[in-house]
């Protein structure tokens, strides 16, 4: 090649590089938005009726929508950790269930999260809302020593704690459902202290938004490139709104908790525009795992999914996403698969950031999102809220094609028509297993080896078997944090002398 040519295709591909990494070559900042078991139907840009998210339907129109995105559990905690780390769970040891306030494990801080990937880097980094990756002796497994210098939240669900009259505007409401009895209080934490016990649920998040106002802010200011990681409360049960919110969605009380949250996606996005940063930011939102129809109207909906929470199949793990990054991330929808798994290579190829030295289950997906639109990911691997080296990957999609294994309910997916998925349905072995075309079977109603087994479906099946038994043969599981079991003492109290605990972990 001609010395001048090789030039030009160094100077061009510095200068794509140039354009993605912002106009004067710093590197952008990142804004990660969790919702909680609101599902692949719950939104307006993904079909809902009723749904009012303006905000997050305009990022959809005005962004890349995903059709095809997995969490990597259809549960809190294991789903969290891995969005952090790009690793399955089962590596971490966050399994099986989720944390409790007084669980003794937590998160392993040899994990390396993406905040201390971006902190390597220079960028600031905070978490507002839900962690729920354990509290630990002292709060040693809390953010701030997990890469995040700023944590302002509740350590684990809203829901694990009294919350009867906590969650209702006005405060003499009745309200549904009294969540864990016997727990401490919720606590608002900002660090590691407790601010607030009971939390105040219907005053929360515009601190939360004012937090993260203040937080960007300071980082503009400064010309910091920054991790926000916003991990709403909303839409857990129980729902929630502040004043402004109650009875105005067309959806009831979990409509209310999902406008809200949608206006904070909309104060969020107002607010990297104000500060100057909106072209130098990418927004990627998704949600941790599916709904929990046992809620019934007050819970989330998986669409035209099958099950919901606590299951593998498509309802329980599949959620919406979208990345938004106008003037970077051309406006569409892909079909491409992606999962919780890639953000953390994703967003550390943006960054320049060299990835941990660990078994890692993501991929960068700059190609879906500026490239060739396709995705490194081929395959992605189905493990229930109990994993287990015996039983393996539940079910494995490998393209549009996606084998059960095992299949089992969960009371999360309970008061669906669906048997299938319900609590007492048991965990089932599937010799040979179930086959699903998921592009033109979205619903995983027609099993393929029952209508059309044919020598091409077979061939399917080898392949996603061949891609099972490689998976398995390099997937270590850690120690598990949920099996190391729970102190009452671990549990947050804002009043230290208080015995004997609950009652009297209160404080304004
Ligand atoms: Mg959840």
């Amino acid at each position: 090649m001609a010395a001048w040519l090789r030039g030009l295709l160094w100077l061009l591909a510095l200068l794509a590089l140039l354009a993605l990494r912002g106009a004067a070559g710093a590197p952008p900042s990142f804004v990660v938005l969790l919702a909680d078991d609101l599902g692949f139907g719950d939104l307006g840009c993904y079909g809902h009726p009723s749904s009012d998210t303006p905000n997050l339907d305009r990022m959809a129109a005005q962004g890349l929508r995903f059709t095809n995105f997995y969490s990597s559990s259809p549960v809190c905690s294991p789903s969290r950790a891995a969005l952090l780390t790009g690793r399955f769970q089962m590596r971490s040891g966050v399994y099986p269930g989720v944390f409790y306030p007084g669980s003794r494990g937590g998160l392993p801080l040899s994990e390396v999260t993406i905040a201390e990937v971006l902190k390597a880097q220079g960028y600031a980094t905070a978490i507002v809302g839900k962690w729920h990756l354990g509290l630990g002796v002292n709060g040693s497994f809390l953010p701030i020593h997990q890469g995040f210098d700023h944590f302002l939240g509740v350590p684990y669900s809203h829901d694990q704690g009294p919350c009867q009259n906590l969650t209702c505007f006005p405060p003499d409401t009745k309200c549904f459902g009294t969540c864990d009895q016997g727990s401490v209080p919720v606590p608002l934490l900002w660090n590691q202290t407790i601010v607030q016990q009971p939390v105040s649920f219907p005053e929360l998040v515009p601190l939360y938004n004012k937090f993260s106002q203040d937080f960007i802010a300071d980082c503009a200011r400064r010309g910091l490139p920054f991790l926000l990681y916003y991990a709403s409360h909303h839409t857990h049960y129980p729902q929630f709104a502040s004043q402004p919110f109650v009875g105005r969605s067309r959806r009831g009380p979990f409509g209310d908790a999902l406008l809200e949250f949608d206006a904070s996606v909309g104060h969020l996005l107002q607010t990297l525009q104000d500060n100057g940063i909106a072209n130098s930011t990418l927004v990627f939102f998704t949600s941790d795992n599916g709904p929990s129809t046992m809620r019934m109207a007050r819970g989330g909906s998986a669409g035209l999914l099958r099950c919901g929470k606590g299951t593998t199949y498509d309802g329980g793990m599949r959620e919406p996403a979208v990345a938004y990054w106008p003037g970077h991330v051309a406006p569409g929808v892909t079909h491409e698969l992606g999962s919780t798994l890639d953000i953390l290579p994703t967003l550390a190829a943006l960054a320049g950031a060299t990835l941990p030295k660990v078994a890692l289950d993501g991929y960068d997906l700059s190609p879906v999102l500026f490239g060739s639109g396709q995705s490194p990911r081929r395959t992605m691997f189905f493990y229930p809220p109990s994993p287990s080296a015996l039983q393996g990957s539940f079910a494995v999609r490998l393209g549009r094609h996606k084998a059960h294994y095992f299949t089992q309910g969960s009371f999360h997916s309970d008061t669906t028509p669906d048997q299938a998925c319900h609590g007492l349905t048991p965990l089932t072995p599937h010799v040979p297993p179930l086959l699903f075309d998921l592009d033109s079977d979205p619903a995983e109603n027609y099993d393929l080896l029952q209508s059309a087994a044919g020598p091409e479906v077979l061939q399917v099946l080898q392949e996603i078997k061949q891609q099972k038994v490689l998976f398995e043969q390099h997937l270590q599981f850690g120690e598990s944090q949920m099996r190391k079991g729970r102190d009452p003492a671990l549990e947050p109290c804002c009043v230290p002398s208080c015995t004997p605990k609950p009652a009297c972990c209160r404080c304004s």
